[in-house]
């Protein structure tokens, strides 16, 4: 294992306010890294005053930048992506430190694709359709704007810290509004260094950091009578807390909440495909993702040959620190979310029907590190199949007839992704078609593109990110008549 680069220098705690970089005034967050368990930084609080004067910068700020054109966004937008491209090594060495996630994930996988989520809405900013202006009431030109809607309070987890907020920031800005983003408390690293990164790119104002937790910090925001629109990506509760939370301002909301990826593999499917496929989608990032394939539906015939194929394949999973040669599984967020992993499959054991076949235990020593899990004999009531785990951890379900697969995989509270494996085109977009889920991948599972939304449907919140639909849920439509 080599030595790790310094990375101090990268390594930003202040937040970013009005165009300047000022400590926060209220109480220090500790920053870890999860696969030592080891204290990388403190980051001090926002204090309210913060929270308003960057709401305030960013109202000021509104009014030009809402009147650039659509070439100067994407200008900028073109420069902040480069600007990642040209800092890939520290936002990915700090990405991974803060995050555990094996160093070369972060920086072959994440990293450009933050800086492609810029350079599509630079594209895209230009590129806004409609309806056309006409005459629609005798005497009278009616034409459609797509306006921005003003000050963006964007909030961000910790499992994708600065994808996640590339994905709010990139189509906000693009769009015309501006933005005060609150990374996770766990994980506000990356996001502090994208400000320093963007610092001169930006007017002041257009863009600000305030840092802290959920309740001191976030909620404040979402209450700003000045914030006029709230996106969210985070847990379901988090999303019904903050839209009690706008209903005093009416303010729109734009909410990613969480998942459980059905996974429905039918008897003709290429079984050693869906192993491959699995072993990959369900652990990447240590099942701490919204689509992780995590909930199996195998049909009669090839369920047994999946489960100890899979089984075979998971024990294969090389888990370890971010540096170490090979790594593919880092640990958990934090010993808390080890501990909820932990306990979700204590009760699957102790249900009786379920076997653990491969997995299903802590790893001793430093770290929050959790053993990749397959759990066999699933059935569709038993919790593990219906909660979200947010964990390395893979259910596996028999089904008899397709009708009961596509039921089954529906008969949840989430809607956020879903794939079908099968080698007939004609079921495989008849099940598509079924399924409720804001996105069905056929052979294949969690592939993004910037080009394509991703978003949910139930309690996996509504509106979009990436794509032109995202940009879109960044605007208001609106109508102008002129009588002629
Ligand atoms: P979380 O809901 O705990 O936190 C998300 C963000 O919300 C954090 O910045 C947090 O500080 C903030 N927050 C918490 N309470 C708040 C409040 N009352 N007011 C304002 N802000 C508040 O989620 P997490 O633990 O960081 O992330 C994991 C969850 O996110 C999972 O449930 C996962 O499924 C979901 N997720 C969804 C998507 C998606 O695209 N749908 C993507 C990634 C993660």
């Amino acid at each position: 294992m080599g030595k790790t680069p310094d990375f101090t220098s990268s390594l930003h705690t202040e937040l970013f306010i009005d165009g300047q970089f000022v400590a926060g005034e209220g109480e220090a967050e500790k920053v870890l890294n999860p696969a030592t368990g080891e204290l990388l930084a403190q980051v001090p609080e926002a204090s309210y005053e913060q929270i308003h004067r960057a709401v305030l910068a960013a109202n000021r700020a509104f009014d030009s930048w809402s009147d650039t054109t659509p070439a100067e966004r994407a200008r900028l937008l073109l420069k902040m992506a480069d600007a990642v491209e040209a800092n890939a090594e520290a936002f990915a060495r700090i990405e991974s430190l803060n995050c555990g996630k094996p160093y070369a994930r972060a920086f072959e996988d994440e990293i450009p694709a933050i800086a492609d989520c810029f350079r599509f809405f630079a594209g895209a900013a230009r590129n806004l359709h409609g309806p056309l202006a006409g005459e629609y009431l005798a005497g009278h030109t009616s034409m459609i704007r797509r306006d921005p809607i003003g000050v963006v309070g964007s909030i961000a987890p910790w499992n994708y810290p600065l994808m996640m907020a590339a994905w709010k920031i990139a189509p906000a800005l693009a769009a015309g509004n501006t933005v005060v983003l609150k990374p996770s408390e766990q994980t506000p690293l990356t996001s502090l260094l994208l400000a320093r990164v963007v610092a001169d790119i930006l007017p002041k104002g257009v863009f600000n950091v305030v840092c802290g937790r959920g309740a001191s910090v976030g909620q404040p925001l979402v209450e700003h009578p000045l914030v006029r629109m709230v996106s969210l990506t985070g847990d379901v509760s988090t999303g019904r807390k903050i839209l009690q939370a706008a209903t005093g301002t009416l303010k729109r909301t734009h909410l990613e909440l969480g998942g459980k990826a059905p996974v429905i593999v039918f008897d003709d499917a290429d079984i050693d495909a869906v192993v491959e496929g699995i072993r990959t989608f369900g652990y990447y990032n240590a099942g701490q993702d919204c689509t992780a394939a995590c909930r199996l539906y195998a049909g009669a015939k090839v369920y047994d040959r999946l489960v100890a194929d899979l089984s075979s394949a998971v024990k294969t999973i090389k888990m370890g620190t971010q540096d170490e040669a090979g790594v593919e599984l880092g640990p958990l967020i934090s010993d808390r979310q080890r501990d909820r992993v932990a306990s979700f499959v204590e009760r699957a054991q102790m249900v009786g029907h379920m076997e653990i076949t491969a997995g299903g235990k802590m790893r001793a020593g430093n770290g929050f590190f959790y053993e990749p899990t397959v759990i066999a004999g699933a059935r569709q009531d038993d919790e593990i199949v219906r909660r979200e785990v947010f964990g390395p951890v893979v259910s596996v379900t028999r089904f008899s007839d397709p009708d009961e697969a596509i039921t089954w995989a529906n008969d949840s509270d989430y809607g956020l992704a879903s794939s079908v494996w099968t080698q007939d085109v004609g079921r495989a977009l008849k099940v598509a078609r079924k399924l409720q889920y804001g996105c069905t991948w056929i052979n294949t599972h969690f592939m993004l593109v910037n080009e394509m939304p991703h978003g949910g449907v139930k309690h996996s919140g509504y509106g979009k990110d990436m794509s032109m639909y995202a940009l879109e849920d960044y605007t208001v439509a609106r109508h102008v008549m002129a009588k002629l």
